[in-house]
């Protein structure tokens, strides 16, 4: 209900025919051209909670007077010709050359800093771009001393899934064959061809996946005693002895021991017994890989909101944190001896 009453507008892929090839070209309408509007307090007949109908009430309004005349009646298109008009313009191409789109609402509301001290970000969508901005941020670092890949044996992989807020299974997500597929043909690539054949399962067993998404903070009475997230105060750990993270006592040691070597934050999270548990694509990956695997992430206030909040400082700790764990792990991983089996 938080995307009632704010300026929105349109942004997301359009095929356009260009040249006799279908091409997609990003699309992104900065003015606020929508909204959903709520109905006034004093017209509802309870006043206690808000509430709505999906299928009625969150229909955006677009304009009031479409300014070239009504749709003629023997238009099959199923969109209306001014909505065209403003996308063909904005692709700089011409109506009938867009084939199809697939465009959401967002927010045009900009992000910022926030907090007496600017220690809070204001922002859509920091679940889960938070994580994969610093998790790639943390990969750039990591490899931009050349020195630390050409004296590693290591394969570092970034890698970030669509489709997480849905359930991870489609052409694309966590639980499609894209990870495994890719991790065989960079194996493919990088080995020489008289690779033993079973290279590719002995590299999993040896390999750890950090998998990373915010954790939601709010509420205190929904968290375990002692395991509160908090802002700004590092990554949090995430376990869950059913699994719905796919944390272990072994995964957690090692990060929390690079974590300690450089002097980075790091938090335990653990789900109270009385509470439902949100999941991740950790324990996806965690089962259909067979790789050991942490779940980690930030706090975050008001998940799932258009308007989240999160913390500035975490931003910093994370990339450095993300960037110790790929350069350490090797070395650290050697003086474990566990039998993993
Ligand atoms: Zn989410």
């Amino acid at each position: 209900n938080t995307w009632f009453d704010r300026d929105l507008s349109l942004a997301g892929r359009c095929i356009v025919e260009e040249n006799g090839k279908y091409r997609q070209r990003l699309v992104k309408i900065e003015k606020p051209i929508l909204r959903i509007p709520t109905l006034a307090i004093h017209l509802e007949s309870n006043r206690d909670s808000f509430q709505f109908n999906k299928e009625n009430h969150l229909m955006p309004i677009f304009a009031q007077k479409v300014l070239n005349g009504e749709k003629p009646e023997n238009d099959k298109t199923k969109h209306h010709p001014e909505m065209m008009d403003l996308l063909a313009k904005e692709l700089n191409t011409d109506v009938k050359n867009i084939k199809d789109f697939d465009l959401v609402l967002y927010d045009t509301n900009k992000s910022t800093l926030g907090g007496l001290n600017d220690e809070f970000i204001f922002s859509g969508r920091l679940d889960n771009q938070l994580m994969t901005y610093t998790g790639l941020q943390g990969y750039i670092n990591a490899n931009k001393d050349i020195t630390s890949l050409t004296e590693s044996s290591d394969c570092r992989v970034y890698v970030s899934f669509d489709h997480e807020e849905i359930g991870s299974t489609s052409d694309r997500g966590a639980d499609s064959a894209f990870i495994d597929t890719i991790l065989k043909r960079i194996m493919k690539m990088e080995v020489s061809q008289t690779i033993s054949p079973t290279a590719y399962q002995e590299a999993i067993r040896k390999s750890y996946l950090c998998s990373a998404h915010a954790v939601h903070p709010n509420y205190p009475e929904k968290h375990e005693a002692l395991h509160k997230p908090k802002l700004n105060e590092g990554m949090v750990i995430k376990t869950n002895f059913n699994q719905r993270y796919a944390t272990t006592d072994l995964t957690a040691l090692l990060f929390k021991t690079i974590a300690e070597k450089n002097n980075l934050p790091y938090q335990d999270f653990v789900v109270r017994n009385d509470s439902p548990c949100g999941s991740t694509i950790g324990p996806i990956l965690s089962s259909k890989l067979g790789i050991r695997t942490i779940d980690v992430g930030c706090a975050q206030l008001s998940m799932h909101s258009i308007r989240e909040t999160g913390g500035a400082k975490d931003v910093e700790t994370s990339i450095e944190l993300f960037k110790h764990y790929l350069q350490e792990f090797s070395e650290l991983d050697e003086k474990f001896e566990i039998d993993y089996e």
